[in-house]
């Protein structure tokens, strides 16, 4: 399955004003960028668009600002690391909308390019409006993301999957609306693992709640010949099967959906398998006490990370697979003393030799620690974009770009 929108490729970009969406969600501290992979990801179609000839304004959101301006969440720095990594001029516009955006936006000669401030300085960028007139400001406030150009790009993959001004609604007032390179990519590499998967299709899934990954594990059982369990949300599967967890986290009111899942795998002939031993500690701390447990758990400890067995387990099922889909750590791997179980089964997909895709902040982050991403085939920037996209759903951001 590749993707079937129009891209950057498909179009004539000589002379255009170009508004592309991107994804500069980065971590900052301090006025600094501490990792910069996402805008990296998106130098392909910058680079592209600029050598074509036309001018670019680009627009993103970073953190949370909930429709507050709040300079804490300024996308300034993503302006000074874009210019070191382009070497060329990158302009900073300190709204994104707004007659004085307009004028810096249509004072761009082809192949300059600026950065709009965050998106979600405006609560309009990502309501669900439901009244009509919440409609009309979220509507007035696209139309105004629309005057900065005529050519609209979608290159945000990790927010493809909400519906928000500058990630959907904007191609209602801006044709064409395409996709760039990044989002293509990660369409194509999602859509073919799962559609044309090469056996044995491994997906290996952590984090910390089964709340959030239920969708994924049933579309997942339609697709895939094993599933690894890891993180947080293997106890509640674990206290299905009957098990004592002491203070391991628990989804109890999941405990009968999680039976329900076991059977569902069993009826699929899905290998299902969830860790045999664990570390355990006696409090949520990297200094606590640990020991190495079985699946019962006594009172007062809790199981932080998948124990040695269920490594060596694990990195047998990884060794033989040819397709790999990983979405969430084994354990609280940010403290070294728990890191062990994520680290070991990074190593075991990055010497698997299989098709390998890892997406979801926490595992992309492991990767990136291990220093392993070369040898991982594709590293999603997109967490729960990846998710929702493997769950079967459309993702708005997608859905409203031109057909091919
Ligand atoms: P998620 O965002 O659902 O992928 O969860 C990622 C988080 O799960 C990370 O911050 C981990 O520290 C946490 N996590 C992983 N394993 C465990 C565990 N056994 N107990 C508690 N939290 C965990």
């Amino acid at each position: 399955m590749s993707l079937n929108k129009k891209t950057i490729r498909d179009i004539d970009l000589k002379g255009k004003k170009v508004v592309m969406r991107v994804d500069f969600n980065v971590p900052v501290k301090d006025g600094k960028i501490k990792d910069d992979t996402r805008i990296q990801a998106a130098l392909p179609s910058i680079k592209y668009i600029l050598e074509k000839g036309a001018s670019l304004v680009l627009l993103s959101h970073l953190g949370r600002p909930d429709g507050e301006k709040n300079l804490e969440f300024s996308l300034k720095p993503t302006a000074v690391q874009l210019e070191k990594l382009l070497g060329k001029k990158v302009a900073f516009a300190s709204d994104c909308i707004g007659e004085e955006v307009v004028k810096q936006a249509n004072a761009l000669k082809s192949g300059e390019v600026m950065i709009c401030e965050n998106t979600r300085f405006y609560k309009e960028e990502d309501m669900k409006a439901k009244t009509d007139e919440d409609k009309q400001k979220q509507d007035a406030f696209v139309r105004e993301l629309a005057k900065l150009g005529n050519v609209y790009v979608n290159d945000a993959f990790g927010t493809a999957h909400r519906a928000h001004a500058s990630t959907a609604l904007i191609c209602k007032y801006v044709r064409p609306s395409v996709a760039g390179f990044l989002m293509e990519k990660e369409i194509n590499y999602l859509g073919n693992a799962v559609a044309n998967p090469k056996r044995p299709f491994v997906a290996i899934i952590g984090g910390a709640k089964v709340s959030g990954k239920l969708e994924v594990l049933k579309s997942l059982m339609e697709k895939v010949d094993t599933i690894l369990i890891g993180g947080g949300m293997a106890y509640t599967f674990l206290k299905a099967q009957g098990h004592n967890i002491g203070g391991s986290l628990c989804e109890n009111e999941l405990v009968d959906t999680a039976k329900d899942t076991l059977k569902a795998a069993k009826e699929k002939g899905v290998k299902f398998i969830l860790p045999v031993d664990n570390i355990a500690a006696d409090k949520f701390d990297n200094a606590a006490n640990t020991k190495i447990v079985g699946n019962d758990i006594a009172d007062g400890w809790m199981a932080l990370d998948i124990g040695p067995k269920t490594i060596e387990a694990y990195k047998c099922e990884i060794k033989n697979a040819k397709t790999i889909v990983w979405n969430g750590p084994m354990g609280c791997f940010e403290m070294p003393n728990f890191a062990n179980g994520t680290m070991s089964v990074c190593k075991a997909v990055a010497d698997s030799g299989a098709i390998s895709i890892v997406g979801g902040g926490d595992s992309v982050a492991a990767v990136n620690q291990s220093g392993l991403t070369d040898k991982i085939s594709h590293v999603s920037t997109g967490g729960g974009a990846s998710l929702e996209f493997l769950e079967g759903k459309n993702l708005p951001g997608v859905t409203a770009l031109d057909d091919k």
